[in-house]
């Protein structure tokens, strides 16, 4: 076998476009396109003219989803207010009249996995009605080959923004892990190239225009492929950076380290004044300056352009408590919609959802530990009550504590109701039957039970069982009629099992009746 050819890029080249060609002709019948813009960049988005909001109004809309976090909702709406009220400014002003000036409130949270900062950022952003997007710095890479391009953020906003230029503009990025892209080995045992992405990012930061069409990857040059086939010429616009707010995040744990090292050299905190030493991470990471992040490993430059810093505490029992309970995003809500999409009434008690809390806290990663504490103890319930006759889930602990006896249990009595709905049926067929023809008819409670049985045995309905098997008494109760002038027949059990062999012993009993009415007369 001969070594694979691997073919020249010029060849590469002429086979994707080949490729291209029979494979997208047709117009609009092509992979995902980039976005198409539909608003000019230079156009203000009405979510910006019209930007209206209060501190307080923005606290009070993330109360409702997110629990705690007092201290970043309330910077967070600062923030917020006073990026949107100047770009608001900004865009009403007369074309040429001189800038403003104006630093940027871009804003950093610290604190640890699971506590709410993304969804705070996430609320936030929709509040306003502007694209968010998120990503983790560790995913860049300094030049933007190896890992993401910072600059595909931007990008992604428009897409987020359904192309929209104008509104992609005034968009929220939110960059996590931030901690992770620190230089300093002492801290993070990371080298140099955290360094590179941190000056790719403060570009973005400050003021950068980026093309709408990133240059690199295959992907790209695919899209530009298309684009040129469809249009006849290749999209060009980019975006301004101006207006966008970044929001960085990161745990920052051995930062602690770092302040109180500080503080101890500088004599402020433990050394000078025990009663005022703190151990409390939350604490020590209020307590963080500038130089403090810059001993971390983030440059001077970069940390200049976080101006505005604020720390999320880690949440305790009763906080998980209170999000199942009370947020509006409450993971229960949506378990109670699972379940009622298979006709389930979901119902959890305050038990059930403190016993859920105490479980998911020990997990160590924030409310983040109910999706998997849930997860855990509903997976059986979620398989096997969907298709049973069980309508009522009633969540307590002792439910939770063993899924198995509660789910047998349920499907016990799940059947007794599903058996007694039977029940109604098979006299509703026997009181309708009767009133059709004129007789009272209807089955004894042992027939009852018999046709019950024979429904499941058969997996039919009880409606369509008594009307297979009754199908000739009509006929052979007007005859037992005519000859004895019966008109109350009770349908015995043995009647479920050979239906024609009681009625025709019934039919032969009538005779007899009629010959000795007839011998007697
Ligand atoms: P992180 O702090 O790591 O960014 P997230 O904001 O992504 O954490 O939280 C994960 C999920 O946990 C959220 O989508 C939300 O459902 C829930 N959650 C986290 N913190 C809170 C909170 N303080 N209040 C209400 N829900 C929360």
């Amino acid at each position: 076998m001969s070594d694979p050819v691997l073919p020249t890029p010029e060849q590469l080249q002429r086979r994707l476009q080949e490729l291209l060609r029979t494979t997208f002709a047709a117009p609009g019948n092509s992979p995902e396109n980039p976005p198409t813009p539909t608003e000019p960049a230079d156009k203000v988005p009405p979510a910006i003219q019209d930007f209206h909001l209060t501190p307080r109004e923005v606290k009070a809309h993330l109360d409702r989803f997110v629990i705690r976090q007092d201290e970043a909702k309330k910077v967070l709406g600062i923030a917020v207010c006073d990026h949107y009220n100047n770009a608001r400014v900004m865009a009403s002003r007369e074309a040429g009249a001189p800038p403003l000036e104006y630093a940027k409130q871009n804003v950093l949270i610290a604190g640890p996995t699971g506590v709410g900062k993304t969804y705070l950022v996430k609320h936030v952003a929709d509040l306003i009605g502007v694209p968010f997007v998120k990503a983790d710095a560790t995913k860049f890479s300094e030049t933007g080959y190896v890992g993401g391009d910072v600059d595909d953020l931007v990008r992604e906003l428009v897409q987020k923004a359904d192309g929209n230029l104008a509104l992609a503009q005034y968009g929220i990025i939110y960059i996590d892990e931030i901690d992770k892209i620190a230089t300093s080995r002492e801290v993070t045992g990371r080298d140099v190239s955290g360094r590179g992405v941190q000056t790719t990012l403060l570009k973005l930061m400050e003021e950068t225009d980026v093309a709408l069409r990133g240059g690199n990857d295959l992907q790209s040059q695919v899209q530009a492929a298309l684009e040129f086939q469809k249009r006849g010429k290749v999209n060009r616009e980019s975006i301004n950076t101006r207006h966008i707010l970044f929001i960085v995040s990161g745990a920052f744990d051995k930062l602690t380290d770092v302040v109180s090292r500080r503080l101890k050299k500088t004599g402020i905190g433990f050394g000078a004044d025990p009663a005022a030493a703190t151990t409390l991470p939350a604490e020590l990471l209020r307590l963080a300056g500038t130089s403090d992040f810059v001993d971390y490993g983030l440059e001077p430059e970069f940390i200049g352009r976080l101006p505005v810093r604020v720390v999320c505490e880690s949440l305790a029992e009763g906080d998980l408590f209170e999000i199942l309970k009370q947020s509006e995003g409450s993971l229960i809500r949506q378990y109670e919609r699972a379940f009622a999409a298979y006709g389930i009434e979901a119902v959890f008690s305050d038990e059930a959802l403190r016993h859920i809390a105490s479980l998911a806290v020990r997990e160590n990663t924030g409310a983040r530990g109910l999706m998997t504490t849930c997860e855990g103890l509903l997976r059986e319930f979620k398989y096997r009550l969907p298709g049973s006759p069980v309508r009522t889930l009633e969540v307590t602990p002792a439910v939770l504590e063993n899924p198995d006896a509660a789910i047998e249990r349920l499907l016990q009595t799940g059947a007794e109701d599903a058996r007694q709905a039977q029940s109604r049926v098979i006299t509703q067929f026997a009181e309708r039957f009767g009133e059709q023809h004129g007789y009272r008819f209807r089955f004894s409670p042992e027939a009852v039970e018999a046709i019950l049985a024979k429904s499941l045995e058969k997996n039919i309905s009880a409606r369509d069982l008594c009307e297979g098997l009754f199908k000739d008494y009509q006929f052979g109760l007007g005859l037992i009629h005519r000859n004895s002038g019966q008109t109350d027949f009770e349908i015995p059990a043995e009647a479920v099992e050979s239906p024609d062999r009681v009625l025709s012993q019934w039919v032969v009993a009538s005779h007899r009746t009629q010959d000795e009415h007839d011998e007697n007369s």
